[in-house]
């Protein structure tokens, strides 16, 4: 069966509450489909204006992170029941902007990923190589140790559900996106490495992302990829060209 595509933005830290509910306004036409799943991945604060704002649309609101305890004196963070109750189905794991600025490792990852599961929460576990990994030749040696690490004691059906967003560091805010044959070779790569780790009929369900400057102008080369299922969007889910790349065909 033919995967869905999935286009998602990812908001970082950016849209105060207001200008979140005025961005939904503006996209809420421009990024109507039926052919795709639509995700607004939004900051804590906008979660729930934003659940709001997109009512009745086709839009679902991810979050950016979860902490991995159910509850507690974890003062600053969010738990995965917090993210449910308010109304969101997704959560961004492992993006290399937490993993570089705020240090987190394969371990914690793997923690957050079981947590968002537990929670019944759809994961989008980032995984992607730095430039110097790729000059050297390691990126999908690179990729497999995060894949491995950050789905240990992951089942093939929670898999199944899942997507993963390949993001290679240099392409991210950075206006270089991978070519075509970068970001196909290694989502392939990816789905090898699932159908290794669990069976083919996990590797051909899992969705797989492209993100690092996806823009209207190259969308629709990269998701008609075979082994690319979509994108995650930074700084063009912010504007309306998000409805560019959402309706690409
Ligand atoms: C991202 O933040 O996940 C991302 C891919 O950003 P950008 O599209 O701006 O490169």
């Amino acid at each position: 069966m033919a995967r869905r595509k999935i286009i998602a933005g990812n908001w970082k830290m950016n849209m105060t509450p207001s200008q979140a509910v005025a961005l939904c306004d503006t996209l809420k036409d421009l990024v109507a489909t039926d052919e795709a799943d639509v995700v607004y991945c939004v900051p804590a604060i906008d979660i729930v204006p934003v659940v709001e704002a997109v009512k009745g649309t086709n839009v679902e609101v991810g979050a950016e992170n979860l902490y991995f305890e159910d509850k507690g004196a974890y003062t600053g963070e969010i738990s995965a029941e917090m993210l449910v109750d308010a109304g969101v189905k997704y959560v961004i794991i492992g993006h290399s902007e937490r993993r570089d600025y705020f240090k987190e490792c394969d371990c914690l990852l793997n923690k957050k990923v079981k947590q968002a599961f537990k929670a019944g929460l759809i994961p989008i576990l980032c995984c992607g190589e730095s430039l110097e990994q790729r000059e050297m030749g390691v990126t999908m040696d690179w990729i497999r140790l995060q894949i491995k690490s950050d789905l240990t004691g992951v089942t093939a059906d929670q898999v199944k559900e899942m997507v993963i967003a390949y993001e290679p560091i240099w392409a991210i805010g950075t206006g270089k996106t991978a070519t075509t044959g970068q970001a196909q070779e290694v989502c392939k790569g990816i789905r090898d490495c699932i159908a290794e780790i669990y069976d083919t009929d996990t590797a051909e369900a899992v969705r797989i992302q492209y993100g690092g400057s996806v823009n209207a102008g190259n969308a629709a080369e990269l998701f008609a990829q075979p082994d690319i299922d979509g994108g995650l969007v930074g700084g063009a889910s912010l504007k309306a060209d998000f409805g560019k790349i959402v309706n690409y065909k």
